[in-house]
């Protein structure tokens, strides 16, 4: 079973799928961008066609998001990893303290990064359900003076996703790299905000920050200046090579969220898309998913079979009905589908039939 021509449903966690109008898009223009007689991949960053290129992708994002001036938009690189380093590096300033709220995986990987540079204290943990709930914010401890306080919106590895922003005295910094997109959010309740491309932005290779202007210019002395978000923002993302085709790609991405009518209309699909997914999960004793309801995430949805040993058996037959990447993370096994924007509800439902198939014959 495929989509166009020969396209399997791809429900990898990242790089992820992308929109097939947007990679057929990409085809027609590779060779001839707009009869400039060249592709994309080889202008110069300081062409006056690139730098439209570049400006028309900000100013698309800007009209999703809803991005007030009062925020620089940077397209940098080194993945959502990278900010890890970066976020303490910039935003530390005069006592060193930071706050961390641990969900999951990359929670506990940004608290590392930062505890190289930065007194970190966690406010908040959901360690003691085994990271299927994301913790009450009754109960977050929080530090007055802290530089900044980060969370993890949405964990891609336990696909735990919180329903609210918290509300905090200090800075916001969210690592968004895995929901960014999949709904609307006002910007303005954060400090920063970072999303590695390749989930729901376009190619990896690229990565988006969001940052409020007043946090700039206070990076650490030793900052490499690549990293330094000020200097970063002074020459327009530019001040090497960016990484130019994936920065293209994510602008005809976000032309392409704009033209289905923008994030609230995606929210509507994605709410639908997760919730089809998750009551076939629930309404099966074959498959189980064990994040509580409230915070089950909209992107990605792990899920177990009653019998493990029929993983691999799962996992072959769907890849014979064109359903690719179903593998769960390697630290905990099972399945998981990752479902973002642009794997449509057709691809889901092919999902949970397949999914209804292989309980009938082989549980
Ligand atoms: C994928 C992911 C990362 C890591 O992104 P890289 O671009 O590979 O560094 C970090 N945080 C979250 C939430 C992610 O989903």
């Amino acid at each position: 079973m495929s989509v166009g021509v020969d396209r399997s449903f791809n429900f990898c966690a990242g790089p992820a799928a992308l929109p097939e109008a947007v990679l057929t898009q990409a085809r027609e223009e590779l060779l001839n961008w707009r009869q400039r007689g060249l592709s994309v991949m080889e202008m110069s960053h300081r062409s006056e066609e690139f730098v439209a290129i570049a400006e028309q992708a900000e100013n698309s994002l800007r009209r999703l998001l809803d991005i007030s001036d009062d925020y620089a938009v940077l397209f940098m690189q080194g993945g959502a990893t990278m900010q890890f380093s970066a976020v303490p590096l910039n935003l530390l300033g005069g006592n060193g303290r930071a706050d961390y709220v641990n969900t999951g995986q990359w929670s506990k990987k940004a608290i590392k990064e930062a505890a190289r540079y930065a007194d970190v204290k966690v406010v908040a943990s959901s360690e003691s359900t085994n990271f299927t709930t994301v913790p009450d914010f009754s109960g977050w401890e929080c530090r007055a003076d802290a530089a900044y306080c980060h969370y993890t919106p949405n964990e891609t590895i336990g696909g735990v996703e919180f329903s609210f922003v918290p509300d905090l005295n200090v800075p916001l910094v969210a690592d968004m790299s895995s929901t960014i997109l999949s709904r609307p959010v006002d910007v303005s309740q954060f400090g920063l905000i970072y999303a590695g491309a390749q989930k729901n932005i376009g190619p990896a290779g690229l990565t988006v920050v969001i940052v409020r202007r007043d946090l700039l210019g206070n990076a650490h002395a030793l900052t490499p200046s690549l990293l330094d978000y000020q200097f970063v923002a002074d020459n327009d993302s530019m001040q090497n090579t960016p990484p130019t085709y994936s920065w293209y790609l994510a602008g005809l991405v976000f032309q392409w969220l704009l033209d289905r009518g923008g994030l609230k209309e995606q929210a509507r699909t994605n709410e639908q898309k997760a919730s089809a997914l998750y009551d076939a999960i629930d309404n099966s004793s074959f498959y189980d998913n064990p994040v509580e309801p409230q915070s089950r995430s909209w992107m990605n949805v792990p899920f177990t079979l009653a019998n493990p040993e029929l993983d691999s058996l799962f996992l072959k037959k769907a890849e014979q009905r064109g359903l690719l990447n179903l593998k769960g993370h390697r630290s905990v096994g099972g399945m998981r589908a990752s479902i973002y924007n642009a794997v449509e509800m057709e691809a889901v439902q092919a999902l949970i039939s397949f999914m209804y198939d292989f309980e009938r014959e082989c549980a």
